[in-house]
């Protein structure tokens, strides 16, 4: 350019000169004048190169800006369509330009203008982290980069999400301070974590309840054992003449004989109970008359029932009385379920109805005219060691694993139970059983 500059000085120089010595007649001679033609016609001559020369520079320069553009545009598709969110802000923080996926992130609509006007990374954050937030602007231009900083971040709609920040920092052609943001969106990568813990916690829960099965099964294996020897020498002890016993050492062994049958009924629970609950109990099923087996059962219990001056009534319409299952565990049901009822039951009756729910199907209720349930705690009575009712539980005893082991056998045999109960007024539980039950393992 300033050759070009000069060139035309020199040019216009000359032609000065000429015009000068033109206007001076005088001065004007035929040899001076054809010099001084051809020197303008070099000039010009000069010129028209030059010329040509920076047509070409133009075009070069033409060609220059167009593939600049071109580059300009491919990175500005880069940075619009890049899948993560890139946000340029100035020292403050204010929003200079933003991608897509920062818009999409924060769920603004892209297509808005002037989206992101007057607007702040920090209008994103719940108050509690704008604290944070701004001392890590202020050590950003000192510090030079931020990675991977775990955030809360706030979208349009209120709704939060978790994030990391990265962020850069660079100068402007004016010298000024900007920070480069990069924003992943990290919710699928915590629920995944989330997840994970979970599942080892489940795992963990899994082998603690694994382990302490375990341990219950043998702690009461190796209980049951002495219980028996108990059981077996007060009951001998108890056979003698009475005459060889003296009534004080007689009630004693009385006592001895009745704990110890409580403590083996516990034991027998909590063996079953584990066994239940880690699938280890199997069903001995055979064929067997219901109806004989009811009426041993509610022998069995009358006295407890005149203890408390209840009447036990039993209704039982059964054409066919002859099913298929495990009758010791059937018993089993019908001993916890009659057992509960006369416990707690202050007056009134408790009653056993048996009867033909359907073609296959056998329905066993027991009523009561008891303490009854409160509509909240009946979710609750299923549940092992779940005493809804402490201050009863207290004085007529029991372990709360009674309806938790009914519930699993009436399962393990394919069958339902059901409660209804009105607090004060009583309680109904009704099983409903197959006619027959496989043997099979839970
Ligand atoms: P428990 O050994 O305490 O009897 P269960 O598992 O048999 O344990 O029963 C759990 C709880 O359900 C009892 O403690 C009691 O609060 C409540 N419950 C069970 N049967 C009845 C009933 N017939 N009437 C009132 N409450 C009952």
């Amino acid at each position: 350019m300033d050759r070009f500059a000069r060139q035309i000085n020199a040019v216009q120089r000359r032609t000065e000169t000429l015009n000068q010595s033109l206007a001076e007649p005088s001065v004007l001679q035929p040899g001076l004048l054809v010099q001084a033609f051809n020197q303008l016609h070099d000039a010009l001559e000069e010129l028209r190169v030059t010329h040509n020369e920076l047509l070409n520079q133009k075009e070069q320069l033409a060609n220059c800006y167009q593939s600049a553009e071109l580059e300009r545009q491919r990175y500005r598709n880069l940075f619009d369509f890049a899948p993560d969110a890139y946000l340029i802000t100035d020292r403050d923080g204010h929003i200079i330009d933003a991608n897509r996926a920062a818009a999409n992130l924060f769920q603004l609509q892209i297509h808005s203008l002037n989206v992101w006007a007057n607007r702040s990374l920090i209008d994103f954050l719940p108050q509690h982290q704008h604290h944070a937030f701004h001392h890590q602007l202020q050590r950003l231009p000192s510090e030079q980069t931020l990675k991977d900083w775990e955030v809360i971040f706030c979208k349009q709609n209120g709704q939060t999400f978790p994030a990391t920040i990265s962020v850069n920092t660079v100068k402007n052609l004016d010298d000024e301070i900007h920070f480069h943001w990069l924003i992943r969106d990290i919710s699928a990568r915590k629920q995944a974590e989330e997840a994970q813990a979970i599942k080892s916690e489940n795992l963990q829960l899994q082998e603690t309840v694994r382990l302490k099965s375990q341990f219950m099964a043998m702690m009461s294996h190796e209980l049951r054992t002495p219980m028996h020897i108990i059981l077996g020498f007060a009951q001998l002890l108890l056979r003698q003449p009475y005459q060889l016993l003296a009534p004080q050492l007689k009630n004693m062994v009385e006592r001895i004989y009745n704990n110890a049958k409580h403590l083996l009924t516990l034991i027998e629970d909590i063996l079953d109970f584990t066994a239940l609950e880690s699938g280890k109990l199997s069903l001995n099923s055979q064929q067997f008359n219901l109806a004989e087996l009811i009426q041993t059962v509610t022998q069995e219990l009358q006295h407890l029932a005149e203890r408390k001056k209840l009447s036990l009534l039993i209704e039982v319409q059964l054409q066919n009385p002859s099913i298929i299952g495990d009758s010791d565990r059937v018993r089993q049901i019908l001993v916890n379920l009659l057992d509960n009822a006369i416990k707690f039951t202050e007056k009134g009756s408790v009653i056993l109805e048996v009867y033909e729910a359907s073609e296959n199907r056998i329905a066993i209720v027991v009523r009561d005219t008891g303490i009854g349930i409160s509509k909240n705690d009946i979710q609750f009575i299923f549940q092992e060691f779940r005493q809804v009712n402490q201050t009863y539980s207290r004085t007529h005893g029991g372990t709360g694993l009674g309806l938790a082991i009914v519930d699993k056998l009436v399962k393990l045999m394919l069958g339902t139970i059901t409660v209804e109960s009105q607090l004060g007024e009583g309680s109904t539980f009704k099983v409903e059983l197959p006619r027959g039950v496989k043997s099979a393992e839970c």
